[in-house]
């Protein structure tokens, strides 16, 4: 197969090229590196299935176009991962991560439909907003502020599923969106600002880790290869055309049992400096996987000790530190 991937420096995205090229599929990579890093990328640009084109999805098209025309002469599958995702980083680029979940999300459905290629596009449980339902089922409609510091992403994720479900009812394009929950796992970048990388950061680095509010809000954290074997096996499957699936793990913590673990996991005696909850912070997030373990059989593997002692492990290798 001949694969596309957007945003494929980041996180998330370099972790999905891997799959893809160990699968034994051809790649083009694009990402203009606002958030990401070539770093990422280091053992994919070692092969001779994959390719990368530093462009911006909302408006070098040219350059991914010839990317893909000679690299695999076509496309098969579109993974829009390009955007911000860090709280941090969305609101250090607000206006790029409105672009790149519209403005991007179109010209990908378009260059899909131009090669009558499937499109898969990676939004987000903060479409969810600050629910009033819990667990959070894909038929929940949110409960988000349109223009508090989180809606540039929450809006823009929301604009950029409308936009898919358009283009899947006019023009017929092949077409499925993923509500992807907070994932972590190796290549988060340090200093992104997201709750993971900070506290493994600071656990690692004997400083105290810095709870927002007093903790008793409420995430649900994901292992990046469930999260990946989730992405691929929805992308596979020809039930999800045109189906929202959330994909995420539901062994939900509070924020201040989550520095708990981090500590435990690094060794580290715990020690906590409380500041203030950011406006519009989730109060709780879990999510209902129900769809997803029916549709694709999926359910995450890795349990949150794992998944954190393997992060720890690479963040302390980079770091220089052993364990
Ligand atoms: P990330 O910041 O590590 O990766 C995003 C990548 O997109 C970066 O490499 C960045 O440079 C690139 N990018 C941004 N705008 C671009 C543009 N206009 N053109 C080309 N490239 C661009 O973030 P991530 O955690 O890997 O998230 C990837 C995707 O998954 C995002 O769409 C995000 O909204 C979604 N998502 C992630 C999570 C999570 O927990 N990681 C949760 C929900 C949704
Ligand atoms: N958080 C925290 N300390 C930090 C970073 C984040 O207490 O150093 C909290 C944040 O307020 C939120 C949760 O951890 O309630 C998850 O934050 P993150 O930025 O990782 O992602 P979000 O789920 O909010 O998008």
């Amino acid at each position: 197969m001949r694969v596309l991937i957007t945003g494929s420096a980041g996180f998330v995205g370099s972790h999905l090229a891997d799959r893809y090229l160990a699968d034994g599929h051809h790649v083009v990579a694009a990402d203009n590196l606002i958030t990401g890093s070539l770093e990422n990328l280091k053992e994919a640009r070692q092969n001779a299935a994959f390719r990368y084109v530093e462009a911006d999805v909302t408006g070098d098209w040219a350059a991914i176009a010839a990317a893909v025309h000679e690299h695999m002469m076509g496309v098969d599958l579109i993974l829009h991962f390009a955007s911000p995702a860090s709280p941090v980083d969305y609101a250090n680029h607000p206006f790029e991560t409105m672009a790149v979940n519209s403005v991007g999300t179109e010209q990908c459905a378009r260059f899909a439909l131009k090669h009558d290629a499937r499109l898969l596009f990676a939004s987000t449980s903060e479409c969810y907003g600050d629910p009033r339902e819990h667990p959070q089922r894909e038929e929940y409609w949110g409960n988000v502020n349109p223009n508090g510091p989180r809606s540039c992403y929450d809006e823009a994720k929301r604009f950029g599923e409308a936009l898919v479900f358009a283009f899947l009812r006019k023009r017929n394009l092949d077409a499925r969106v993923i509500r992807i929950f907070n994932t972590y796992g190796p290549r988060m970048r340090r200093n992104d600002g997201r709750v993971v990388p900070n506290f493994v950061t600071q656990a690692l680095a004997g400083k105290p880790l810095t709870i927002f509010g007093n903790g008793k809000q409420t995430r649900s954290f994901c292992y990046v290869d469930d999260l990946i074997e989730g992405i691929v096996r929805c992308a596979a499957s020809d039930a999800t055309r045109g189906v929202v699936v959330n994909l995420g793990n539901p062994d939900e913590r509070e924020i201040a049992e989550f520095a708990r673990v981090v500590c435990e996991i690094t060794r580290m005696p715990l020690s906590i400096e409380y500041s203030p909850m950011p406006a519009d912070d989730p109060g709780r997030r879990c999510p209902d996987i129900t769809r997803a373990k029916a549709l694709l059989g999926w359910s995450p593997q890795v349990s949150l000790e794992e998944g954190l002692r393997r992060t720890v492990e690479a963040f302390s290798t980079n770091a220089g530190r052993a364990l």
